[in-house]
């Protein structure tokens, strides 16, 4: 065995959990003591300054430097008192990860003394250096630098002893760089859309709200095992290696006890996230070895998507402390399940009813009917741009691969809803006789059970699911900003809702439709016209792919090519309807979206010709060179008659030479073919040749080299293999 690998393993093995003493404190008493939230506000802040917060947080009012100088002045004495030292504008770049840069408190006066300082044009404002973080041209076609902007709808909090302000990022011209600022236009949107729609059915509605409830998964890897696998380090999955004997072909894994070091980790995590205000509630293992999940209830979706965001940073650096690396990765081990992130989504109004909900009266079912088929609708409508939204080459390898749902986007409903919209379609058109009402009304309306929760099938092949009372998005990668995935998901919604409302005006207005008839009509023709996005069955199965491709749904494989429908005439459009982005803002994602695919294959490319020219060659060689000596030394004992005791030995040396020949070979003709991508002038047709050129490549090339590991002397091998990485505790 190889020095390092050895070295891992013995490292690994000696290892015990790391204690973690539960505190003293309730869980329940922990929650949220590191946030500025409504509790420490109140406390902090007098009450006028408190409620124009409030205001601003609940209408969108702007709040004026007074107000936020006294916010400022609360904020600091709360953060000092906690042993914070240092402020930070916390912040969603369009890299996908968080970005924060401290500044202290601490502030010389010149006189030789020193203050605290932070005042409200602090806290307001605050430009960082963003000359690093991708612009997708915005900044140079502008000239213009980029601002982070405080986001009162999402609370501050202290990690370690930096407060962080949860912010936007955008140019001096006003283009969002981040993001969450698209997120905050879109959730404006769904609100004014929504409520309108809303209040067909009860007067009372004045705001609603998209909701998120995310579900992370993630690998659990010993960080010294992690550490000596530089595929693992760099592209954060392994781009080499033979699956082991067992892999999770028995499903003991799933559902089963925890082990202990990773409890350990767990239990620190969630107290960490606890302390955060991030409302973890559910942690279990998950199919593959050493995959596990943790998910929190529900919240606003900005919150969500920012907590979700915290939440990754926090698992790596508590997982350093448990000497775990934490693998984020869609698909760290092929032959084995990828992570996913579902997003559950639904809208709940100012009167504290989930709008993908079924009610307790037709009434209230009428409208849960309403919002759930026009989301089905926008679904139909949008499936493409929704597929773009969850793009990434991280994600290629997991959509589609048996274990996640295909790239195809398809809606499950259940079969008691399938039912219900069947009986809605055959609603006479125009006017209803008041006996059809009634019928309706009684009997199928008034029918959907209150609670659809338990009688929901569980359908885990579908990319989008309606489970009882949200739909779940399953195919967002476990890597991903929600961001991503949940603007676009609102604002096609959002669109769908004011397309609802003026058709159902234009019945009520121009053909004086009483509402109810007029809702039913505009009903009927949606179900009739999204009726191919509905699929009940298997969406692993052969079929389903045959069958969704002769109802001309896409079937949009790779990245390069799901992203491109960002930047058609109709996604512009849609998104400058709403004020989500404008044409630059949206060019520029693209580019940015394609720059780091590119990327990310152009890494994986190299690490591929580093490993295989600098590890596995140099040891099938060393390996083969010790049959030839055998084989030599067989031919000084039996001289002529020698092959016949040396026939499978030179059958050995025959094959590493083949797969030795079989790499050098495609290690070439790959970097041949990066070299012709990197030439082209567009980053799309870049990205299509990173895809289609050279990415072919990485698998002939990990075929050979995984014939080699089983060919080779386990004790030779460089690399830490499939079976240590998952199977070591
Ligand atoms: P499962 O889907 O695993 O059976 P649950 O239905 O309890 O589990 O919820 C899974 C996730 O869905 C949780 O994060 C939960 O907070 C979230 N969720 C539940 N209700 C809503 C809602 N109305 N809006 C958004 N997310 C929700
Ligand atoms: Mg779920």
């Amino acid at each position: 065995m190889s020095t390092i690998r050895f070295k891992a393993l013995e490292t690994t093995l000696s290892r015990k959990p790391v204690p973690v003493a539960e505190p003293a404190e309730r869980r329940s008493e922990l929650f949220g003591i590191n946030v500025f939230g409504t509790n420490t506000f109140k406390n902090y802040m007098p009450k006028e300054a408190y409620n124009a917060v409030t205001d601003a947080i609940q209408h969108g009012k702007k709040i004026d430097r007074k107000i936020a100088d006294q916010v400022a002045s609360a904020m600091k004495a709360w953060a000092i008192s906690k042993g914070a030292t240092h402020y930070t504008h916390w912040f969603q770049p369009l890299t996908g990860a968080t970005a924060e840069k401290h500044d202290a408190f601490f502030e010389p006066t010149g006189d030789g003394t020193a203050i605290d300082k932070f005042d409200g044009s602090q806290l307001v404002q605050q430009e960082p250096d963003a000359s690093s973080f991708p612009s997708g041209g915005i900044r140079n076609t502008f000239e213009a630098r980029g601002y982070t902007a405080w986001d009162p709808t999402s609370p501050a909090f202290i990690m370690g002893t930096t407060l962080c302000i949860p912010s936007v990022f955008v140019s001096y011209t006003g283009e969002a760089l981040d993001n969450k600022t698209p997120l905050l236009r879109a959730a404006q949107s769904i609100d004014h859309a929504a409520t309108e729609v809303a209040r067909y059915f009860d007067k009372n509605v004045n705001k609603v709200i998209a909701t998120l409830g995310w579900e992370q998964e993630y690998f659990l890897i010993d960080s010294a095992l992690a550490a000596s696998r530089p595929d693992l380090m760099m592209a954060g999955r392994v781009l080499l290696g033979q699956q082991a004997a067992k892999g999770q072909q028995l499903e003991d894994h799933y559902f089963g006890s925890i082990p202990e070091r990773a409890l350990a980790f767990m239990r620190e995590l969630e107290i960490e996230c606890i302390k955060l205000g991030i409302p973890v509630k559910t942690r279990h293992n998950e199919v593959a070895p050493n995959q596990f999940e943790v998910a929190p209830l529900y919240e606003e979706v900005n919150l969500a998507v920012d907590h979700n965001s915290l939440l990754m940073d926090v698992m790596s650096k508590v997982g350093a402390r448990h000497n775990f690396t934490v693998l984020l990765h869609e698909k760290p081990f092929a032959g084995i399940n990828g992570s996913g992130k579902h997003n559950n989504w639904s809208l709940a109004t100012d009167t504290g009813v989930n709008l993908l909900s079924p009610g307790k009266t037709p009434k209230s079912n009428l409208m849960f009917l309403t919002f759930f088929i026009n989301t089905i609708k926008a679904v139909h409508d949008y499936a493409d741009l929704l597929r773009a939204s969850i793009a990434s080459a991280n994600n290629d390898h997991r959509l589609g691969a048996n274990e996640a749902p295909p790239a195809i986007i398809s809606v499950f409903i259940g079969q008691q809803l399938s039912e219900v919209l069947d009986e809605l379609e055959r609603v006479t058109d125009g006017n209803l006789s008041p006996e059809e009402k009634t019928e309706l009304k009684l009997n199928v309306v008034g029918k959907i059970p209150e609670i659809l929760l338990d009688n929901t099938d569980r359908n885990r092949t579908s990319p989008f699911a309606f489970t009882g009372n949200k739909f779940e998005f399953r195919a967002v990668g476990s890597s991903a900003n929600c961001a991503k995935p949940m603007t676009v998901l609102t604002t096609i919604v959002a669109e769908q809702l004011r397309v609802f409302k003026n058709d159902v005006d234009a019945l009520i207005d121009k053909k004086g439709y009483k509402k109810d008839d007029a809702i039913f009509n505009v009903l009927r023709e949606y179900i009739k016209a999204s009726k191919k996005i509905r699929f009940e069955g298997d969406g692993y199965s052969e079929e389903w792919v045959e069958e969704a491709k002769k109802r001309g749904l896409s079937n949009l494989k790779n990245t390069p090519e799901a992203l491109k429908v960002q930047v058609s005439k109709e996604s512009i459009s849609l998104f400058e309807r709403h004020n989500v982005m404008n044409k630059t803002e949206i060019e520029a994602r693209y580019e940015i979206e394609l720059e780091e695919y590119i990327k990310k294959i152009q890494i994986e490319g190299r690490i591929l010709g580093d490993l295989t020219t600098n590890h596995i060659i140099p040891t099938a060689i060393r390996y083969q060179n010790r049959i030839i000596s055998n084989v030599q030394g067989l031919k000084d004992i039996f001289g002529k008659d020698y092959e016949e005791h040396a026939k499978e030995q030179i059958n050995l040396i025959k094959s590493i030479s083949k797969y030795i020949n079989s790499i050098l070979n495609d290690v070439e003709a790959m970097t041949e073919e990066r070299k012709k991508a990197n030439k082209l002038d567009h980053a799309d047709k870049r990205a299509d040749a990173y895809c289609n050129k050279v990415k072919p490549y990485f698998e002939k090339i990990r075929y050979a080299c995984d014939k080699l590991e089983l060919l080779v002397d386990d004790e030779l091998w460089p690399m830490t293999k499939y079976r240590e990485l998952l199977f070591t505790r």
